[in-house]
């Protein structure tokens, strides 16, 4: 199959062969035909999967179709939510690729950065719109941007927004659509909550699911360092410096301080190295991101949230410095790497605490993954912490 076979715009289609795409994803391939015909999509589908072409291609066309009967109306007629201030970014961007031969325009409404430009934007006329959630309902709120025309309405990444407390606002976003739209709903895992959130959502919908999360991971190299807490550190350095096939590394941390402690030690190290996170303004997460992107720095520290849908090609490693407490994470992590059919490497430290994570992973990805059983740093304490108090998390907290 290629895109030829689809039945949408000849536009679309050129601005896709100039984007040096042969061949549809298996997301595409299933959820653009339905799309095209209307249809509500339930998509179980990662990041990487192509899943953003897969919902952009039927909006441009079917907007396009009906772009005359909007002629200078200035409505908004698709609407896309996206957890992170990135992903919106990267979606905004791929809108632009896609559509570069259509006259639609696409705006970017997100937290973080002023909204004036934001607000000329809606003002001057946009017909789709991507958002995150926060910033697109003080903008309605305060009278800017109406939903009341949506057609088509994109929730992407839903699970993270879930895991990022914005499910309340995405309720909130969902009442303010007109009933009649067609939604197109993508996430990467389906927990309860979510099951529930698109029995509300969608009607009738064709489900499509891609490469369950566990079997994504095969052409990995992964291995596991076992360690102390207090070594990390300095595994992390020694590595650095005795692999010099590690030239593009992605460190998740868990911690936005962790972030901050980690890099600070890498640089002092002489490794060039930047750290995206929540508490870094848009500015500064931007030039780290391209930075790393450029390869003018070899270790982007980051962490999950903030690490979340980011398009980089090219991950020679991802590191693991605290072995993730949800399974799925690990995969999704470690599918930052070996991309686009190239090899990627995978290396995880686990302490003593976080032993029982490394089951679990191991168990959701139905492989041992390979100890490292020699190296300067080995684990010498094997006495558990006393677990730490639950701690309330504020809704709002991780918002990256
Ligand atoms: P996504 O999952 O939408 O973030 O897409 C992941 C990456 O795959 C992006 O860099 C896209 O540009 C790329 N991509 C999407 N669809 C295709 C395709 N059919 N062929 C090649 N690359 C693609």
């Amino acid at each position: 199959m290629n895109f030829e076979d689809f039945n949408f715009d000849r536009l679309i289609k050129d601005a896709i062969a100039k984007k040096g795409y042969t061949t549809p994803s298996p997301i595409q391939e299933q959820a653009i035909p339905p799309a095209l015909e209307g249809k509500d999509i339930l998509g179980c589908a990662q990041t990487g999967t192509g899943k953003t072409c897969a919902f952009a291609v039927p909006i441009l066309h079917k907007l396009t179709a009906n772009q005359a009967d909007f002629a200078g109306s200035k409505k908004i007629r698709a609407l896309i939510l996206t957890p992170t201030r990135e992903l919106a970014m990267q979606i905004h961007d791929s809108f632009s690729d896609y559509g570069k031969f259509l006259t639609l325009r696409t705006g970017l409404v997100m937290g973080g950065v002023s909204s004036v430009e934001q607000i000329r934007a809606i003002k001057n006329g946009v017909d789709i719109l991507v958002a995150t959630p926060g910033r697109f309902i003080d903008l309605v709120w305060q009278g800017y941007a109406d939903p009341s025309y949506v057609e088509i309405f994109v929730l992407d990444e839903a699970d993270r927004m879930l895991d990022m407390g914005f499910l309340p606002d995405v309720r909130r976003v969902v009442e303010m659509l007109p009933q009649k739209r067609q939604t197109l709903f993508f996430s990467a895992t389906m927990p309860p909550e979510i099951r529930k959130l698109t029995d509300s959502l969608l009607i009738d919908p064709v489900s499509v699911t891609v490469t369950p999360v566990s079997s994504t991971v095969d052409a990995i190299k992964q291995s596991v360092y076992l360690t102390d807490k207090n070594s990390k550190l300095d595994l992390l350095v020694w590595l650095l410096k005795n692999n010099k096939d590690m030239d593009s590394a992605l460190v998740f941390s868990r911690t936005k301080y962790g972030a901050d402690k980690i890099a600070e030690k890498l640089r002092r190290d002489g490794i060039s190295t930047a750290a995206i996170h929540g508490n870094k303004s848009q500015g500064a997460r931007q030039s780290a991101l391209n930075s790393f992107k450029r390869g003018n720095v070899r270790v982007l520290v980051a962490t999950d949230i903030a690490a979340r849908g980011l398009d980089i090609d090219d991950i020679s490693h991802v590191v693991n410095y605290e072995l993730p407490n949800e399974f799925e994470t690990y995969v999704h992590r470690i599918g930052r790497t070996g991309r686009a059919g190239k090899d990627g490497t995978a290396i995880s430290f686990c302490d003593i605490d976080e032993k029982e994570y490394l089951v679990g992973i191991e168990k959701l990805i139905k492989k041992k993954i390979d100890v490292v059983e020699t190296h300067p740093f080995v684990m010498t304490v094997f006495k558990k912490s006393p677990p730490k108090k639950q701690q309330q998390r504020p809704p709002r907290a991780q918002r990256a």
